[in-house]
Order: structure tokens, then C-alpha cells, then sequence
């Protein structure tokens, strides 16, 4: 099938030619024959790189009005975004708290593309245009299955199908267990592939030897080496080299940022051969890579260029060691890099400046980065109390990373086992093993107490009998002949009312409720009710004071000790320290030092308050990292955080009647104290 023969007008066929995309790849082919095109309910559950983005365009082109895409991970948004604007005649938008266009805008635009998040942000907030939406693209569907955000997408789109019934629903998954639920669930048609541009042979390696799954293996020898050096490390050293040598990337994954980084400054201490410019070698040995000097050149070239912009986008001690390590053509990737450094890494590496990226397991969901190699070295990761084995669906997404199409002949995902007998468990574990089945998370009473007010606030239900009724286009109640909410939203509803964010009313004999105006509010600021609740006390406590010692940090320290803060991690050696500051201020805290509930957990919002105190006083990124031992982008992530929260706590002072400057005051140096930072 032809992109020609779609019912597509001729300017976005030239566009797709343009591309390279002239015939369907076969997946395509089937969503288009199960309706894609026709206005129809599509659920497509196929590999990484099968052209999904593709078939997302086809149904938002030929939809009969706007569209929406769902992007359950903010950094692809921007990615796709870019795509659909660039679509001759496209007007798209984007709404993911990264770079949104204003919200008035949105309205206006052809497609919005927005994380489930803010989906279910506009609809608390009124915004009309979901109900003229005619087609909403779901990317990641198979993310249902997460504690967090799962019962956020089912919520939102049960709420997005209940206010506009004829809307087309195209869902995309990953290879997942039981995508025929997901397909039940949104009355669509299934298309179930396992179809992959580029062949992929996935296999373990032990005691010097990869076997793979097409029956074929490879003698990869690993020496004796650094006696400070593992087996495990050694064999990912030299299954790196072999990809690079042979002219192709490679991506290593490992447990831990600091394994991240290790092992990129132990690769990049070895001259590895530079990434052969476009020059595709094939051929399915280890050979190695002479010759070409030119293309070795600028490769090292283009490696010095990347260590520069990296200086260049801001100097930090970690940023320092890995524009080091990029000089050299490997690079790490971590949650503690900023933002700005881990875009920098993945662009330079697709366009094949690097020859090595050395990532802990979150670089394997987000971004598009495929490489020749995929080496998993560590197949378990750190929880707070032990180890833990990757989920296989996890393990699968990187291992689908390997084979860049057009580029290579073939990907090759590696597992490193220690033994012949590790290597018979990560065999069935992983290599035969079928993904886990996506479950539903709704029943979860944090997720039903959030949604629940949601469903009561923005007026959709107002009883118990009506929260159930809006419940009932979920996946949950899809997947449960006997959905039996009605115990737990029972539940729900008692203890937002306890909290004050409910009320009864006395309308009729299905006991009626509505929100409170706290409830609204923080229905509406889209924190989550034990936020809310932990505001008011905060605010309880503050009404209580002197006036004169509630500072910024006191608004620094409410916000902080929310759930929906991220935790920041004390370390042992922290410890009396936070704690002695928490003593020598605790006239400026809502929390007396013996009152805490969790104190540990409290005692790590004060070093969090202490941060961003710090940060506004004008401490520099680079002060706090080594002060705090945190990375950049935990930094950016607890600004971000703290903007959204002091502004939520704001509007719920004004609804409590407490009078509390500090939130505002402190917001707004948050602002200008990052936005310094960004000139
Ligand atoms: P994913 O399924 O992971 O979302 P993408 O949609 O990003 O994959 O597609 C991967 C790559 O394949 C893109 O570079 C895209 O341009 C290309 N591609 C998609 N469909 C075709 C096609 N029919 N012919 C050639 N290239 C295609």
C-alpha cells in the first residue's frame, strides 16, 4: 500500500514522500485496513520504530475536526509536537507544563499535543475545546498499568468519551501482554504485530559467548582485565568496543546513575574507534574498523563539538565530567543531569556524534534513541530497601532500541549474565519470557480519592451513584464484570468529607454531595487531596505564629513536606546537619521538631526547603549540587515542582482565609531566580 493511495490530500503526500515515507510498512497497513482512516477505534500494539508516529498522523489528517494526542511522557511531547507543526497546513500546540502555548490558544489550534496530566488539568478547569475534539491519539497506552499516571489516562479519557461520544480513539502500545483488553475496553479494532523495520536478535552473554535467539552465537572474550573491574563490567566493555569497532553505537544500561558514569569514564578512558560517519559496514562479526581515516576525523571532531556545546549549556561539576567523558564519544545519561544536558546527549546521539551512551533503565522508556548494540548489564535495580528485577516489558523497551533503520543491517540486544547458570534464568526471565499484562491501578485510594473529587468538583457527579456512573467508562470497570467500586469510592468519599474537601447535601434520597470550596480549589490547582489537606495545615499552624518569623522558609517548608513533592534523599552524613538547621529555625517551621509524623521524611523536606531557600537567596546550581549532593535536573525538577505548589498553596490561603504573603513572595523569586539562571 502507497502513502499515494490514501485518501490524503496531495500536499501531505508530497510531505510523508519527502520523509521517505512512499509504502506502508506493514503494521500500517493494517491499522489503515482496520479503519485509521474511517473515523474508526484503533488500538495498534506493535514494536518500537514500526512507524507508529505514522499512523498517529494518518488518523489526526483525516479526522473530521481537531485533534488531540496524548503523550503520557513529557519528553517526547516536544518531538511529536514538532512533527505534527511541521505537517503542511498544520497548526499544532502544546500543553505539557514544559513549553505550553497559552491556554486560550489551544482552542484555536488543529492539534494539541499534551501530557494525560494536563488533559485532565483542562477538563478540571473548563476548557471547551475537549468537547469538539473529534480524534484524541493515546502514545503509550500501555502506561495504564502505572500506580501514577495509569488511573490519571483511564479518568481522562472515560471523561473525554462521555463528553463527546463520537470521538475516535486511536491507542498506541507497546508490545504488551493483553492489548485485546485495551481494545475491549475502547470498542476499537486491534492490530497485533510484531513486525520490525530492522531485524532484531536478542541474547545473553556468559562465559565469554552471546547466544542468541535466532540460534546463532557470538564469541565475545572477555579478559581478566582491571583486577578492580567485574566480569560483567569487563564483558560490557568489550560488547561495547565490538558495536563501535564495527562502525555502529552502542547504548549501555546499568542500575544506577553512578554506575551510569563509571562506566562511561572507564570507556572513555580507552580510545574506542570513532562512529564511522554514515558508513555502514554490515557484515556480523566484531571486525574491526581501519582505514577511513576521514570519517574517524570528524568524528572525533564532531565528539570535541559536543563536549563544547555541552561546557557551553552550563558548567556543574557533573556536566564537567560529562562533557570529559563526550570529548572521547561516550556520554551518560541520568535523572541528575539537567535537562538541557540530557537533550544535548540524546540529539549528538542520534545524529551519530557519539558513539556511547552509558544510561540508567529511564533513558529506555522516553526517547527516541536507537543504536546498533543494546547492552543490559544490570538487569535489577536499586529499590529503597533492596534490588529488584526490571519488569520485562521494561527490559523489552531496551532491548527494542537496538537496530537503527536504513542504518544497520540488524540491531543486537545483549544481557550480561554472570554464569552459564545466570544465564539459563535471564534466558526465561527475559528473552522467552511474554511482557506483563497492563492492569488497571484505579483501585488504589490515593488515585480514587484524586479522581473522585475531581468527578464531584468539576460537577459531573454529585453522589456516590453518579462518581460510580463516571467510573464506569474506565478500564477498571472494563475489565470486572463486578466492579464492586462502591465499598472503596464509599470510602473515598467518606474521608473527603472528613477533610473537609466534600460536603453532603441534602437533595433527594441518593445522598448528594458537592465540593467544598477547598475542594474546588484543589480540584482545580490539580494537586492531590493529601496536598490539599497538608496545606491547610500547614496554614492552621502559620495562623498560630508570629507573624514575624513566618518567612520563605516556612512557605518552602509546607510545599515541600506534600506528597506531591518529590522526595530528596538524606544521607547519613546529612542527617545532623539538616537536623541542626531544622533546630536553630524552628521558630520559622509549621512543624515542631517532636510532632513529626514521618520525621524522616519530614527532616528530607526541610533539606528540600533548604535547597530552594538557598536557590532564591542566589546559591548557583553548581553550589548546591556539591553542598547537597544532588544532580542538576533533581534541582529543576524541585524548582518546577515547588512553582506549581506555591501557587496552588496561594489560591488555598485565599480559600482558608489565612493571610500568607510568603507563598506568592517566594514564588515569584523561584521565577526570577531560574530565569537568571537561563540568561
Ligand atoms: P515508533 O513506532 O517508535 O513511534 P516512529 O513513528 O518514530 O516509530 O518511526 C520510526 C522511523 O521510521 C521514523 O524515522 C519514520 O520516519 C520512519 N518510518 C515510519 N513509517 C515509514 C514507512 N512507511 N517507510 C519508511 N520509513 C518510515
Amino acid at each position: 500500500m502507497r502513502v499515494a493511495d490514501l485518501p490524503l490530500a496531495p500536499e501531505y503526500v508530497e510531505h510523508f514522500e519527502r520523509e521517505g515515507i512512499a509504502e506502508l510498512y506493514p503494521p500500517q497497513v493494517a491499522a489503515v485496513e482496520a479503519g485509521v482512516c474511517d473515523g474508526d477505534n484503533v488500538v495498534a500494539a506493535v514494536p518500537t520504530a514500526s512507524g507508529k508516529t505514522f499512523v498517529a498522523e494518518l488518523a489526526l489528517l483525516t479526522a473530521d475536526g481537531p485533534g488531540l494526542y496524548v503523550c503520557p511522557l513529557r519528553a517526547l511531547a516536544r518531538e511529536k509536537y514538532e512533527e505534527f507543526d511541521a505537517l503542511p497546513g498544520v497548526d499544532a500546540g502544546i500543553s505539557t507544563g514544559d513549553y505550553d502555548s497559552a491556554a486560550s490558544d489551544l482552542a484555536a489550534n488543529d492539534v494539541i499535543v499534551a501530557t494525560s496530566e494536563k488533559v485532565d488539568s483542562a477538563i478540571r478547569n473548563g476548557a471547551g475545546w475537549v468537547d469538539d475534539l473529534a480524534c484524541v491519539v493515546v502514545d503509550e497506552v500501555h502506561l495504564l498499568g502505572s500506580p501514577g499516571r495509569g488511573p490519571t489516562l483511564e479518568v481522562t479519557l472515560a471523561t473525554l468519551r462521555r463528553r463527546a461520544p463520537e470521538v475516535q480513539i486511536v491507542a498506541l502500545s507497546a508490545t504488551v501482554d493483553n492489548p485485546e483488553d485495551i481494545a475491549a475496553w475502547l470498542d476499537a479494532e486491534l492490530v497485533e504485530s510484531t513486525w520490525r523495520p530492522v531485524d532484531l536478535r536478542v541474547g545473553v552473554h556468559a562465559e565469554g559467548t552471546v547466544e542468541f535467539d535466532d540460534g546463532s552465537s557470538l564469541s565475545v572474550p572477555v579478559d581478566a582485565g582491571d583486577p578492580a573491574s567485574d566480569a560483567d563490567t569487563e564483558a560490557t566493555a568489550e560488547l561495547v568496543r565490538g558495536a563501535v569497532a564495527d562502525g555502529g553505537q552502542a547504548l549501555a544500561f546499568v542500575a544506577s546513575r553512578r554506575e551510569a558514569e563509571r562506566l562511561a569514564e572507564r570507556l572513555s578512558e580507552e580510545r574506542l574507534p570513532a562512529v564511522a560517519d554514515g558508513v555502514d559496514r554490515g557484515g556480523d562479526g566484531d571486525g574491526g574498523d581501519e582505514g577511513d581515516g576521514d570519517a574517524v576525523d570528524n568524528r572525533e571532531t564532531a565528539a570535541v563539538e559536543v563536549a563544547a556545546e555541552l561546557r557551553e549549556a552550563g558548567g556543574t561539576e557533573t556536566g564537567d565530567r560529562l562533557a570529559e567523558t563526550a570529548e572521547r564519544g561516550v556520554a551518560f545519561h541520568h535523572a541528575g543531569l539537567s535537562s538541557d544536558h540530557r537533550a544535548l546527549v540524546e540529539r549528538s546521539f542520534r545524529d551519530r556524534k557519539l558513539s556511547v551512551i552509558c544510561a540508567t533503565p529511564t533513558l529506555a522508556a522516553g526517547v527516541n534513541v536507537p543504536a546498533r548494540r543494546v547492552v543490559v548489564r544490570d538487569q535489577r535495580r536499586y529499590t529503597g530497601e533492596g534490588t529488584e528485577w526490571l519488569p520485562v516489558l521494561e527490559v523489552h523497551q531496551m532491548c527494542g532500541r537496538a537496530g537503527r533503520p536504513h542504518l544497520d543491517p540488524y540491531g543486537e540486544a545483549v544481557l550480561v549474565a554472570d554464569d552459564r547458570e545466570e544465564r539459563e534464568g535471564l534466558w526465561d526471565r527475559y528473552v522467552t519470557a511474554d511482557p506483563e499484562r497492563v492492569e488497571s491501578k484505579l483501585r488504589d485510594p490515593a488515585a480514587l480519592r484524586t479522581h473522585t473529587l475531581a468527578l464531584v468538583a468539576t460537577g459531573i457527579a454529585g453522589s456516590q451513584t453518579e462518581v460510580l456512573d463516571a467510573l464506569g467508562g474506565t478500564f477498571y470497570a472494563s475489565r470486572t464484570s463486578n466492579p464492586n467500586l462502591g465499598g472503596v469510592v464509599g470510602d473515598a468519599i467518606a474521608s473527603l468529607i472528613d477533610d473537609g474537601l466534600l460536603a453532603p447535601t441534602d437533595a433527594g434520597d441518593d445522598a448528594g454531595i458537592e465540593a467544598t470550596p477547598l475542594g474546588e480549589q484543589v480540584s482545580r490547582q490539580y494537586v492531590t487531596p493529601d496536598t490539599g489537606v497538608r496545606i491547610v495545615e500547614g496554614l492552621e499552624a502559620v495562623a498560630g505564629m508570629d507573624p514575624e518569623t513566618v518567612t520563605e522558609l516556612t512557605a518552602f517548608e509546607i510545599v515541600c513536606d506534600t506528597p506531591d513533592m518529590v522526595d530528596t534523599y538524606l544521607g547519613n552524613a546529612e542527617r545532623a546537619e539538616i537536623y541542626q538547621f531544622a533546630r536553630t529555625r524552628s521558630a520559622e517551621l509549621t512543624t515542631g521538631m517532636t510532632e513529626a509524623e514521618d520525621f524522616e521524611g519530614w527532616l528530607e523536606s526541610v533539606k528540600t526547603a533548604r535547597v530552594l531557600t538557598e536557590w532564591v537567596d542566589g546559591a548557583s546550581v553548581e553550589e548546591l549540587v556539591a553542598a547537597y549532593r544532588i544532580g542538576p535536573g533533581d534541582l529543576e525538577s524541585r524548582i518546577e515542582r515547588a512553582e506549581w505548589l506555591l501557587g496552588a498553596a496561594d489560591a488555598i490561603a485565599e480559600v482558608v482565609g489565612v493571610d500568607m504573603p510568603a507563598f506568592a513572595s517566594a514564588r515569584k523569586r523561584l521565577v526570577s531566580s531560574t530565569e537568571e539562571e537561563d540568561t
